[in-house]
């Protein structure tokens, strides 16, 4: 039996959350063997406890196997101190977790193609997963700083470092991935200009021999930037650093134009993951019930596949999906101008009744 912690969060998280949890039920009657527990994250957990991150929830987040997650954040949560903004309930949960990982797939199912901003030939059918390294790099690394040089001059600096380890950590993390998908992996570098990213590439390359079933190519970060918006759907699998990630993976989810649609996961070296819909808890639409819960029913197909190696439910779970939107159902984020609109719940029903 594999425990799932389920962290509604702030905003609309209670609402997707809640038809990610209906998905799950649906699936538990058919055999899937979860056990659900609910817990307290970011400004509800400030609400009730007076910490984003409660002792007990770090407990409960420590004992599970897997962890669904809402959105954190609100309005009324900017004034409080660093410390005690809901966002450092999702930073402490991935360095407690150790979750290096950080899987953001960007697919763009044909049915929204018109939904983005590239032409729909270009990006209908897109499926890429990046791998983005989560806990190292120059977000890290010391020394950084900004000091006063003798002249007066101020001067701001930080450090792009990356052990072997840490490289061969997330590399191993990708091939894994890209074994379960197309079995092409694209490592993005800067390895012309940057020795942390030669010594990358080289990692790279040797763990490549422990995994033959997988295309190894390497790629320079700017033209891999490019050839996102040229021809996005040559990739299968990108693995690269924390910062080019950060910027590849967000650029790749806007080819897709559609925020309540994409899912992600952030993994430790046990496949242990956190998932979440990659938007935020969206004040301006929280207890309207319009929220699209898809990212958040998507990230559930995710752990089943990544977390707990059960690719069929996950299968099932993408299809119903893909179905919903056959149908034409249509929560208001995603509908083109003048197409009927559903809620919330009923998005979530209607991928339940899917699964049926
Ligand atoms: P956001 O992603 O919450 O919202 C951006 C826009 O997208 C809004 O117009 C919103 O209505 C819309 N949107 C987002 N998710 C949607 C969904 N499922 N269905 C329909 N529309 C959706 O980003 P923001 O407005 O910049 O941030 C709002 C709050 O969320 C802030 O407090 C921010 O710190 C927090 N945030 C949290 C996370 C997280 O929990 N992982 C991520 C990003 C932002």
């Amino acid at each position: 039996m594999k425990k799932i912690l389920v962290l509604p969060g702030d905003g609309i998280g209670p609402e997707i959350v809640a038809e990610a949890v209906k998905v799950l039920d649906r699936l538990k009657a058919d055999g899937l063997a979860v056990a659900l527990e609910q817990g307290l994250v970011g400004g509800s957990a400030y609400d009730a406890n007076g910490h984003p991150l409660p002792e007990d929830t770090l407990n409960q987040a420590r004992a599970a196997d897997a962890i669904l997650l809402g959105a954190v954040g609100g309005p009324q949560y900017e004034a409080l101190d660093r410390p005690l903004r809901p966002e450092q309930g999702l930073l402490g949960l991935r360095a407690e977790l150790k979750l290096f990982s950080n899987l953001r797939p960007a697919i763009l199912y044909p049915q929204l193609a018109d939904a983005s901003t590239l032409k729909p030939e270009v990006v209908s059918g897109l499926d890429i997963m990046i791998v983005r390294e989560l806990t190292g790099g120059i977000y890290f690394g010391q020394p950084r700083g900004v000091r006063t040089l003798d002249n007066g001059e101020q001067e701001g600096f930080n450090t792009l470092v990356y052990r072997e380890s840490e490289i061969e950590r997330i590399g191993r993390s990708a091939f894994g991935i890209a074994q379960q998908r197309g079995k092409c992996l694209c490592s993005v570098d800067k390895a012309n200009v940057l020795e942390v990213t030669e010594l990358w590439r080289q990692v790279m390359s040797r763990i490549a021999e422990d995994y033959p079933d997988v295309e190894l190519s390497h790629m320079y970060v700017d033209n891999a930037a490019m050839q996102l918006v040229r021809a996005p759907k040559q990739f299968d699998v990108m693995v690269t650093t924390n910062m080019f990630g950060d910027i590849l993976s967000d650029a790749a989810a806007m080819l897709t134009g559609s925020i309540g649609m994409l899912p992600s996961a952030s993994l430790d070296a046990n496949g242990k993951g956190m998932y979440e819909p990659i938007h935020g808890s969206a004040p301006d639409i929280a207890g309207q019930g319009v929220a699209n819960p898809l990212a958040t029913i998507l990230s559930v197909a995710m752990m089943l596949r990544y977390s707990f190696g059960q690719a069929e439910p996950a299968d099932r779970i993408e299809a119903a999906v893909s179905k919903v939107l056959d149908q034409g159902l249509r929560t208001p984020d995603i509908a083109a101008g003048g197409q009927a609109t559903v809620g919330t719940a009923q998005m979530g029903d209607a991928v339940v009744a899917e699964l049926d």
